[in-house]
């Protein structure tokens, strides 16, 4: 019995270090800027509560609208109505086609006052901050990755449980006017979310494209950020990747977990994040889009429960090979 103990070990062992983290080096140096990124930030906060349908958002979105043209990108608004609200989406463009397999998206709206929480205040890290990392992402770029992107900026992502509202009704719309073959196309949908604060920690969030999620880990390895992208799992968020989840398309939630205690308070303010966080983010993406632009890869779809049901499936299998062998001696 102890040489089938001896056995199982070592099938365990195999199943685990063969998980799929590769450990390529990152060729491309970055140079996003944080300090840059930190002034977008505060860009939006300067606008004030930014919720669906306010005047607020609007000037946000002329501005955010403005800065992506003044890099040359092309944008287009992607109206819907939710609610009785209008709602416009943010869609950014290097050319006019709309075929780039890397889809980068961020809600640009704050949470509005709840029955049980005041909402996000000036949401500098809800909000404010995937906004920032996108809008330096776009400036630094080179300029041969630009057409590999599309940037999406939701928006009512965050009013849920308010007046009968819903969460991510931007990227559920989004996704809804998406054809089959756009689907296709679309290799990784990466989505930032709450990647500002001062203490910013992003362990795995569950639901993610484990593929997906093991290139951009890798590579905050390789650039020496593990101790923000942290190597293990924290909860399943309900995000805005998770209408391209399930229309097939791979996406990684970047997202801190547990949530900072600034969340849907109005504490949630520019003085809790940092340019540092938000270069640490923005240098792991920019090594991506680069990266993927050279070599484009397929990203299978799969998820931790997935992986964790396959080890379980490797070891039964083994289990009868191993007894059979192990009584023959
Ligand atoms: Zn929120």
């Amino acid at each position: 019995m102890k040489g089938l103990w001896t056995g199982l070990v070592v099938v365990l062992l195999i199943t685990l270090t063969a998980s799929p983290i590769s450990m390529q080096q990152v060729s491309h140096i970055p140079i996003f800027n944080g300090s840059d990124a930190y002034e977008y930030l505060v860009d939006q906060c300067d606008f004030g509560p930014r919720p669906p349908g306010s005047d607020n958002l609007s000037l946000s979105r002329a501005m955010i609208a403005e800065t992506f043209q003044s890099f040359g990108w092309n944008v287009t608004f992607q109206n819907f109505t939710y609610n009785d609200v209008e709602c416009v989406n943010i869609i950014v463009r290097w050319n006019s086609q709309n075929n780039s397999p890397i889809v980068l998206g961020a809600h640009y709206d704050t949470r509005p006052p709840g029955p049980s929480d005041p909402g996000s205040g000036l949401g500098a890290n809800d909000g404010g901050s995937g906004v920032a990392v996108l809008l330096e992402l776009a400036d630094i770029l080179p300029e041969e990755t630009r057409s590999s992107v599309e940037i999406v900026l939701f928006d009512a992502e965050d009013s849920g449980g308010i007046s009968g509202w819903g969460w991510i009704q931007g990227s559920i719309y989004y996704v809804s006017q998406l054809s089959a073959e756009r689907k296709a196309s679309i290799h990784a949908m990466v989505l930032l979310d709450m990647v500002g604060d001062i203490n910013l920690e992003l362990p795995r969030e569950r639901t993610s494209t484990t593929s997906l999620q093991n290139t951009i880990w890798n590579i905050a390895d390789q650039l020496g950020h593990n101790d923000t992208f942290i190597d293990s799992y924290g909860g399943s968020i309900t995000d805005d990747h998770k209408p391209f989840l399930d229309a097939g398309v791979p996406a990684v939630d970047l997202i801190q977990m547990p949530f900072p205690s600034s969340w849907h308070t109005l504490e949630d303010t520019p003085d809790r994040c940092s340019a540092e966080s938000l270069e640490i983010v923005g240098e792991v993406i920019e090594v991506f889009v680069v990266e993927e632009t050279d070599t484009i890869t397929d990203f299978p779809l799969d998820t931790p429960t997935l992986l964790f049901i396959g080890a379980i499936v490797v070891v039964a299998l083994a289990i009868p090979v191993l007894y059979t062998q192990l009584k023959r001696k």
